[in-house]
């Protein structure tokens, strides 16, 4: 997807903060953070949400939170941290390319 923004991340045509790359995953940093530590997790393959899930991006997804559990600590996300994924316009999905928000680095509200 040219237009993509987070396409154009992982293909490097727009610079980002990476945090970790693997060869189907990549995290950045958000560019404009919620919370002290606010990172995006996003497959490297285009697909807006959920419902695009098929079992070979099932896996992909479920080996990117167990990559994410895995670094927290290195993150500075050992205290907690949560995670979100806005899924379609009425949610606040801004950005149509699926993504993981990890957040956290100090105590989180829910309100
Ligand atoms: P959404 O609203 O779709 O759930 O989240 C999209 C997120 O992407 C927002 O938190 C926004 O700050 C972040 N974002 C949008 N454009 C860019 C960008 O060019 N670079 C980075 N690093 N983050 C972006
Ligand atoms: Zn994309």
């Amino acid at each position: 997807m040219e237009s993509c923004i987070f396409c154009r991340i992982v293909a490097g045509e727009i610079p980002s903060a990476k945090v970790y790359e693997d060869e189907e995953i990549l995290i950045f940093k958000d560019i404009n953070p919620i919370a002290k530590v606010h990172l995006l997790c996003v497959p490297k393959e285009h697909y807006k949400t959920v419902a695009e899930l098929n079992s070979a991006r099932e896996d992909v997804l479920a080996r990117a939170f167990s990559k994410i559990g895995s670094l927290a600590p290195s993150l500075r996300l050992e205290h907690g941290f949560r995670l979100v994924m806005n899924q379609g316009e009425s949610a606040g999905q801004t950005v149509p390319h699926l993504h993981i928000h990890i957040l956290g680095g100090e105590p989180l509200g829910w309100e």
